[in-house]
C-alpha cells in the first residue's frame, strides 16, 4: 500500500477577501476556512498524514483553528507560495511518503471523489496529476483599446489537489527554487515530469473574494442537516443549603438529591444533545450505579455529549433550558447559568438560553418537592 501525504499551503495573507484577517482563518459556518480544508483531506482514507505550511506570525491562529486535526507540526512558510511548498515538502521528507497531494488552503470544498481520482492516477503510475475543468465562458483579450475574441479550445482551468511522486516533486522544487511558477504543476513541467489530467470539480472553488465566502458557506451548509433533541430531568429536594443548576451553585434552604451533583438543568441539556445525535441517554453513558459518578460535577456529562457531537463532525448551534420550580428564585442567576453552559460547551453565550418558570403551585414542583428541567438542543450534523 502506497504512503500518501497531503500538503496544505496556508502561508499567504489572502487580502482580496478583505476583513483584515488572513482569509484561511476567517470563519465559515463557525469554523475557520483552513479547518474545513484540513478536515476534508484528513477524512480521506488514503491520506496518511497532513502537513500544513503556515505564515510565520500565524502560529497562535493555527493552534486555535486546527486544534488536534493534524498530527504533524506545521512548517513555516516563506515569502512566496513556492518557498512555502518547498518548506512543506522538506518537512514531509521525514515521513517518506510515496505520493504527495499539494492543496490550496482556500479550497475547503474538495470532495473525497476528487482526492480519490488524483490518488488513483498516481497509483496507476502517473508522475504528476492535474485536476482540470473546461473553460465555459467566452474569452476576450485586450491589447490597448483593441478587443479580440480568443478561442477557449485547449484552455483549461487548473485546480488542486495536484498529485505528485514525492521524490520527484521535492527534487523539482529544490532545483527550480526561485523560478516564478503559478502552481506546482508548472514546477513539474520545468522538471520534465509527465502530466496526467483528471476531471476537476466545479464545487471545489478557490475562496478568494468576500462573495466567495458567502457562496462557500452555502455550499458547505448543503453537506449538513439540522437536528433537534429534547431532554427532561427532575430531582427531589433533600437536606442541604444549596442546589447546583446549569453548573452554578445557588444558595437554598434545601439541596437536591441525586447520585451526581443532581444538576437537573445540565442533565436535561445533556439528554437533549444526546437525543439530537441519537446516542441514547445520560444513564447509558454514565450508569447511576457506578461509584465513579457519585457526587460528580455534571459539567463532565455535558462535556462528554459535546465530544460525541464533535466526533461525529457535528456542531452544537443552540441550546435552550427551562428550569421549573417555585424556589429558589432563579432570575438573578440566569446569566451566570448561561455563561456556565457556554463555557462548558465552548459556545458563544448568544447561543445559550436559560429560562425559569413556576407551575403556579400545581404538581410536584408547585408543592416544592423538587426541581424539573427541560432542554432543547439544536445540532448541525453531516448528512
Ligand atoms: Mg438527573
Amino acid at each position: 500500500m502506497s504512503k500518501i501525504a497531503a500538503l496544505i499551503v496556508a502561508g499567504g495573507r489572502g487580502e482580496r477577501a478583505g476583513g483584515g484577517i488572513a482569509k484561511q482563518y476567517r470563519a465559515v459556518l463557525g469554523l475557520p476556512l483552513l479547518a474545513w480544508t484540513a478536515r476534508a483531506l484528513s477524512a480521506n482514507s488514503h491520506i496518511g498524514s497532513v502537513q500544513l505550511v503556515i505564515g510565520k506570525n500565524d502560529r497562535q491562529q493555527y493552534d486555535l483553528a486546527l486544534d488536534g486535526l493534524t498530527s504533524l507540526a506545521p512548517a513555516t512558510g516563506g515569502q512566496t507560495r513556492q518557498e512555502s511548498v518547498l518548506a512543506g515538502l522538506e518537512a514531509l521528507g521525514a515521513t517518506r511518503p510515496d505520493f504527495v497531494l499539494i492543496h490550496d488552503a482556500a479550497r475547503p470544498l474538495v470532495s473525497q471523489d476528487l482526492i480519490d481520482r488524483v490518488f488513483t492516477a498516481l497509483e496507476g503510475g502517473a508522475e504528476a496529476v492535474l485536476p482540470i475543468l473546461p473553460v465555459v465562458d467566452a474569452l476576450k483579450a485586450r491589447q490597448g483599446d483593441l478587443w479580440t475574441s480568443a478561442s477557449r479550445e485547449n484552455l483549461f482551468r487548473a485546480q488542486t489537489p495536484q498529485g505528485f511522486c514525492f521524490k520527484q516533486i521535492l527534487k523539482a522544487h529544490r532545483e527550480f527554487a526561485g523560478t516564478a511558477a503559478a502552481d506546482d504543476i508548472a514546477i513539474a513541467e520545468l522538471a520534465g515530469m509527465q502530466i496526467t489530467t483528471v476531471a476537476g470539480d466545479e464545487r471545489n472553488m478557490k475562496v478568494t473574494t468576500a462573495e466567495d465566502f458567502v457562496l462557500a458557506e452555502s455550499l458547505l451548509a448543503a453537506n449538513f442537516e439540522t437536528r433537534s433533541g429534547f431532554g427532561f430531568d427532575a430531582h427531589r429536594f433533600g437536606p442541604g443549603d444549596h442546589v447546583w443548576l446549569c453548573g452554578v451553585k445557588i444558595p437554598h434552604d434545601f439541596g437536591l438529591v441525586g447520585h451526581s451533583d443532581a444538576d437537573a438543568g445540565l442533565h436535561a441539556l445533556t439528554d437533549a444533545i444526546l437525543g439530537a445525535i441519537a446516542e441514547g441517554d445520560i444513564g447509558q453513558h454514565f450508569k447511576p450505579t457506578d461509584e465513579r459518578w457519585r457526587g460528580a460535577a455534571s459539567s463532565m456529562f455535558l462535556r462528554h455529549a459535546a465530544k460525541l457531537v464533535a466526533k461525529a463532525r457535528g456542531a452544537i448551534i443552540h441550546c435552550d433550558v427551562t428550569l421549573i420550580c417555585e424556589a429558589p428564585k432563579l432570575a438573578p442567576y440566569r446569566d451566570a447559568m448561561r455563561a456556565s453552559i457556554a463555557q462548558i460547551l465552548e459556545l458563544d453565550i448568544s447561543r445559550v438560553s436559560v429560562k425559569a418558570t413556576t407551575t403556579e403551585g400545581m404538581g410536584f414542583t408547585g408543592r416544592g418537592e423538587g426541581i424539573a428541567a427541560q432542554a432543547v438542543a439544536t445540532v448541525r450534523m453531516p448528512r
